[in-house]
């Protein structure tokens, strides 16, 4: 295929199929789809469904199915290509070009290349710095009085930038070469007339370098030695660089990070290696930039708990909520999200200098919780023994609860902010959060977006039929799907669950055996690249994946069990999104929980098993059990 697959599948998380396919075919909501005559084969009664969460349409008479691209070849008799640029118009998505011809084909290969051999100079520079550091003693005499040991400086392969001008050019001999500029490495001037000026970005300063999370360089910051200005200095924006999405020390992080169970979120380079230093070797820092939205979505990859621990300062206070605006969409409830404020002229590690590190891990636990500073910011000027100060409250904290996700924090909130603003519980509901009117009899649902998980979309009707104890009519002499493909047809149908689900989950549905287990690795590695994406784009990147036809296999049966009967009139008693968002995540939790029984059974026959060898197995055997019975005997609540 000559479109890149990516494309496709950015593409089709951006298009509405609903849209795509109501240019075509009149359609009427039904419950969470939208029903209509099938035109692909005669009816009369409709019988073919759009679903604008999967982003896929399937028609119960004939059994046509496909997501939008699908629907323009077999509908509007367009190729693949066609159909995908299309789309792409409809969109305002310029089809990557590089790929349409051999040639262009070729383009793109040397753009793949080019940032591999961008990464390749900056790693050539990385090491030249750090020669450089060796024979600096100022630069070497810096690092040690900010308290650092040689083993960290090597940790996070800092090197030194010396003065004058042109110092890379003894590591790079042609120093005219255009990929030095590119790369950020070198500055260039061309002057009307006179000759071309080109010189090295970063002189006598103390180098950081910036790893992606491959671990390749992909850039520097660089904090000047002596008084100069700037302070800092970071790489240009690059085809390798973006500070926007880039997290300093989150490779170096990662080991840590998986053991203290948090990460922690700092203003700077030298924060990060410093807090290293003191044995915090699991923090990261923006780039001389706010906390943004992929910055935090990153952050959740790797961790289900983030600390931002900003100076005591007015800015840190500033960044803190703006930090507390791009967390909050992400703060669900098995996530932990805390703010620790130093005292006013401290940074981290002038605190554990004063006060040790032990009172730095105590003051990180206490760090104040996002609904705590979430409360404080919204009442932040507000005369609370006023009408009107109450008010105003109101109207602050309207915005910061509405961008939580739905769960049991945000349902707390509100309680705590209606008795603050001196109302009633279902009063500050209805002012915030108004019924919703009943959608008129043709109205379309906004385009789903693959890539916004807070926004409350509604889940998939059809898990709900098949939560049931009782089976959904027409489907009793179906087996019962084992709960491995149960569990893959409720993340493939809606995928932000995905998001929700925390680590030991995660690595026990990649690590069931295969074909799930690849599946739900793959699923993980597409959650990486793109965020959640509709059914409709998996799809897509599934075509001739060895897990296709388990996905498909399994697909089916949802959308068989969704429209047991098609043709019932919508029930207006039917449950809202939110509640079937709920029920199907209820669902998933509790299969997971089974699952993760079922995982805890066999470690436990392997540890009887190796018990007469190994002593220690006894022992592990106990604790294996003892929390299996703890899930199979929930407290109750
Ligand atoms: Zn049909």
């Amino acid at each position: 295929m000559a479109i890149p697959q990516s494309f496709i599948q950015e593409l089709l998380a951006r298009a509405d199929v609903v849209d795509i396919v109501g240019r075509y075919v009149q359609l009427k909501k039904g419950g969470a789809n939208y029903m209509g005559l099938c035109p692909f084969h005669g009816e009369k009664s409709p019988s073919f469904s759009v679903s604008p969460t999967k982003q896929f349409f399937h028609c119960f008479g004939c059994g046509k199915n496909g997501n939008a691209i699908g629907f323009l070849m077999e509908h509007a008799g367009m190729n693949f290509v066609e159909a995908v640029k299309d789309l792409a118009q409809t969109y305002g998505m310029p089809v990557p070009e590089d790929d349409t011809s051999p040639q262009e084909r070729e383009r793109a290969a040397q753009a793949r290349a080019r940032q591999a051999t961008l990464s390749d100079v900056l790693e050539k520079a990385a090491s030249a710095y750090r020669k450089h550091l060796k024979a600096s003693p100022a630069a070497i005499d810096y690092l040690k009085g900010r308290g650092l040991t040689g083993e960290v400086a090597l940790q996070y392969g800092l090197g030194y930038a010396p003065e004058g001008w042109r110092t890379l050019a003894s590591t790079f001999p042609d120093y005219q070469d255009a990929l030095l500029v590119d790369s950020g490495l070198v500055i260039h001037h061309a002057e009307d007339g006179g000759e071309d000026k080109r010189y090295d970005r970063f002189r006598d300063r103390i180098m950081f370098p910036i790893r992606n999370i491959k671990g390749e360089c992909i850039g520097f910051g660089g904090r000047v030695l002596g008084e100069g200005t700037p302070k800092y200095l970071n790489s240009p924006e690059t085809p390798v660089f973006s500070k926007g999405r880039e997290l300093y020390g989150l490779f170096e992080a990662r080991a840590s990070l998986r053991e203290a169970g948090y990460v922690l979120v700092t203003e700077g380079y030298m924060d990060v290696v410093a807090l290293a230093q003191w044995g915090f070797a699991h923090a990261v820092a923006t780039l001389g930039t706010a906390c943004t939205s992929e910055h935090v979505q990153k952050l959740f990859r790797f961790s289900d708990a983030v600390v931002f621990a900003f100076d005591g300062d007015a800015a840190g206070r500033r960044a803190a909520r703006k930090a507390l605006d791009v967390a909050l969409p992400f703060a669900t409830d098995v996530r932990s999200v805390k703010f620790l404020f130093l005292p006013a002229e401290h940074d981290p590690d002038s605190y554990i200098r004063q006060f040790g590190p032990e009172a730095f891990a105590r003051s990180v636990s206490d760090a104040m919780p996002l609904s705590r500073f979430l409360i404080d910011a919204a009442r932040e000027g507000c005369d609370l023994g006023s009408a009107e100060g109450r008010a105003h409250l109101a109207s602050n904290a309207k915005p910061l609860w509405l961008s939580l996700p739905d769960g049991a924090l945000k349902r707390q909130l509100l309680a705590e902010f209606a008795d603050l603003i001196q109302l009633g519980l279902h009063e500050l509901q209805s002012l915030w959060q108004p019924p919703s009117p009943a959608p008129a009899k043709w109205q379309r649902r906004t385009p789903a977006d693959g890539q916004a998980p807070q926004d409350g979309s509604p889940s998939s009707g059809f898990t709900r039929r098949f939560s049931s104890d009782k089976p959904a009519r027409g489907l009793g002499r179906q087996l019962p799907a084992s709960r491995a493909d149960h569990a893959v047809r409720l993340l493939l149908s809606d995928m932000r669950q995905w998001q929700d689900l925390n680590g030991e989950d995660h690595q026990m549905l990649c690590e069931l055996p295969a074909p799930h287990g690849t599946l739900f690795t793959w699923l993980d590695s597409q959650y990486q690249e793109h965020g959640s994406l509709p059914w409709g784009a998996l799809r897509e990147g599934l075509r001739d994946h060895p897990c296709e036809a388990l996905a498909l296999k399994v697909m089916d049966t949802a959308f068989a069990a969704q429209t047991a009967s098609p043709e019932e009139e919508p029930d207006p008693k039917a449950p809202s999104p939110q509640a079937l968002a709920r029920e199907s995540a209820a669902e998933l939790k509790a299969l997971l929980n089974r699952l993760l029984i079922e995982r805890l059974k066999a470690q436990e026959t392997q540890a009887i098993a190796s018990a007469q060898t190994d002593p220690s197995a006894l022992e592990r055997y106990r604790a294996l059990q003892a929390r299996r019975r703890s899930l199979e005997n929930p407290p109750e609540v």
